[in-house]
């Protein structure tokens, strides 16, 4: 099973999730059709920030 890492391009809403597919396909706090799936493997950890002047930042471990 698949660790997958979803964010709305639009407003950044963001979830994680255990399905091998996507299962998510509008944003369901603003309506966008913009999700992003991001996989992450077992065990590996990762650190999201935000700012308003650079956006999204991941960091990966
Ligand atoms: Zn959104």
């Amino acid at each position: 099973m698949q660790v997958q890492f979803l964010i709305c391009d639009s407003c950044f809403w963001c979830a994680s999730t255990l399905a091998d597919r996507a299962v998510v396909g509008r944003c369901p706090c603003c309506g966008a059709d913009a999700i992003e799936s991001i996989p992450v493997a077992a065990g590996e950890r990762y650190r999201f920030d935000y700012n308003m002047q650079s956006g999204v930042t991941l960091e990966f471990a």
